[in-house]
């Protein structure tokens, strides 16, 4: 049990990494607060995890919002007593082209959503990790934000991703001494509906961009963000950890 005693919050948890995730937290004995706007999702898998002896809460909010970051806080506080981790996942892909083409509502829609965002959760995330003595948090940021990987018109997205790196660094620097480690965790194409599942087309050009030929599976990535919310990771802070099936290392 990598999180037994833990309480963490996972943002994005209706779909996806983040669903994949909080399924795999809670069974490694965490209590989960789970994010995001589709509440009827969120409500589903909070009765997975009951069903399956876990406990979770769940709170639909938009993760834009001040106030929601706030309030997972809340909730986590007020149901388990205290908070031990963040998983900040949510995030959305926006319009894809080129720069000039580009309205600048869908550049600050994807700033906010996938950075802006980061920035408030962990606002409100450190100080009761700080009153706690410490604290683990994860941004989940891209290899998109790290090497193109050929990805075509993904600008306000790969600029997003890139400053939640910075943004984790710079945490990390600031909150080492507090006890809370700060990482990003870059996952390669994964097989999500953001990531083209349900696109056979997609998923085959993606996973051919992919040194190993394949996408990762949510629960793949799953794994990578429990390392770095565990124990196991006690030393690792300010880290931007790849798990990209080599799309970073690629040279053709
Ligand atoms: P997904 O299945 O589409 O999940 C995205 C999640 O973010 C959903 O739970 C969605 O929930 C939530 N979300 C989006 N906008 C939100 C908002 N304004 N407020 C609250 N929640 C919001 O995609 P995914 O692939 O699992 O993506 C998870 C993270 O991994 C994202 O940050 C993504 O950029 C990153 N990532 C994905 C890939 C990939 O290939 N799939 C690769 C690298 C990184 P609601 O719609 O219910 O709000």
């Amino acid at each position: 049990m990598e999180l037994e005693n833990k309480t963490v919050i996972v943002t994005g948890a209706s779909s996806g990494i983040g669903a994949a995730a909080a399924l795999l937290f809670a069974a490694e004995g965490a209590d989960v607060v789970l994010g995001a706007r589709r509440s009827a999702n969120l409500e589903t898998l909070a009765g997975t995890i009951r069903r399956g002896n876990g406990r979770a809460a769940f709170l639909a909010g938009d993760v834009k919002d001040e106030g929601y970051a706030d309030a997972l806080v809340d909730l986590a506080m007020r149901e388990f007593g205290k908070l031990d981790a963040a998983f900040n996942n949510a995030g959305i892909v926006g319009e894809m082209g080129p720069i000039p083409d580009m309205g600048t509502s869908n550049w600050n829609d994807v700033l906010s959503v996938n950075l802006t965002a980061a920035f408030l959760a962990a606002k409100a995330q450190i100080p009761p990790m700080k009153e706690q003595g410490g604290g683990s948090i994860v941004f989940t940021s891209s290899f998109v934000g790290f090497s193109n990987g050929g990805m075509p018109g993904m600008g306000a997205y790969a600029a997003s991703k890139a400053g939640l790196i910075g943004l984790a660094r710079s945490l990390a620097s600031d909150h080492a001494a507090d006890g809370i480690r700060v990482n990003a965790l870059l996952p390669g194409g994964t097989v999500t509906p953001a990531g083209g599942e349900g696109n056979p087309d997609v998923l085959e050009f993606i996973a051919n961009l992919h040194p190993m030929k394949r996408m990762a599976s949510a629960k793949e990535i799953a794994q990578a963000a429990l390392f770095l919310l565990s124990d196991r990771s006690s030393f690792v802070t300010g880290s931007p950890m790849i798990a990209d099936g080599g799309i970073s290392v690629r040279l053709t």
